[in-house]
């Protein structure tokens, strides 16, 4: 969906509400890792002067990320107040806000998402998740340390 400029450009120096949803799957596209559960709710207002649209937005979506330790999905809700411009021209008769929405969000998303603050993440040989399993012992560990035993007593 992008933002319809006719009443802005009519307009200028108008201050004038609007309420827009940028498609959940399209902003995904443009996420490096991660996804969209929600489409991206950007409500606010915005007016038009001199080939530049000021807006002043609050955004809201809800995000899943994978746990830095685990890889568990972990929801969070983005809820940003934003005040950008944008350009504009005469002849434009909309305008596509996804590109600088995207920018805030992912600036304000947290790099290390964990799904709990005791993650215990992955073993790091097997790979198997040590929340689930809190008593592993990994048998390729004990393998390896048997082996250099091994080669000890040799
Ligand atoms: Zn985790
Ligand atoms: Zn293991």
């Amino acid at each position: 969906m992008h933002l319809e400029l006719a009443d802005f450009l009519a307009h200028p120096g108008k201050h004038i509400p609007f309420a827009i949803d940028l498609n959940a799957s399209r902003a995904t596209a443009q996420l490096v890792e991660g996804r969209f559960v929600t489409d991206i709710h950007v409500a606010g207002e915005a007016f038009v002067q001199l080939a530049t649209m000021y807006l002043r937005v609050k955004i809201t979506a809800v995000i899943e990320q994978p746990c830095s330790r685990c890889l568990a999905p972990v929801q969070s809700t983005v809820d940003l107040a934003e005040s950008f411009t944008i350009p504009v021209a005469a002849t434009d008769t909309s305008t596509d806000l996804l590109p600088q929405v995207i920018a805030f969000i992912r600036n304000s998303l947290d790099p290390h998402p964990l799904c709990r603050p005791d993650c215990k993440g992955l073993c790091p040989v097997c790979g198997i998740n040590l929340n689930e399993h809190p008593d592993h012992v990994c048998p390729e560990l004990v393998k390896n340390d048997r082996l250099r035993l091994g080669d000890f007593l040799k």
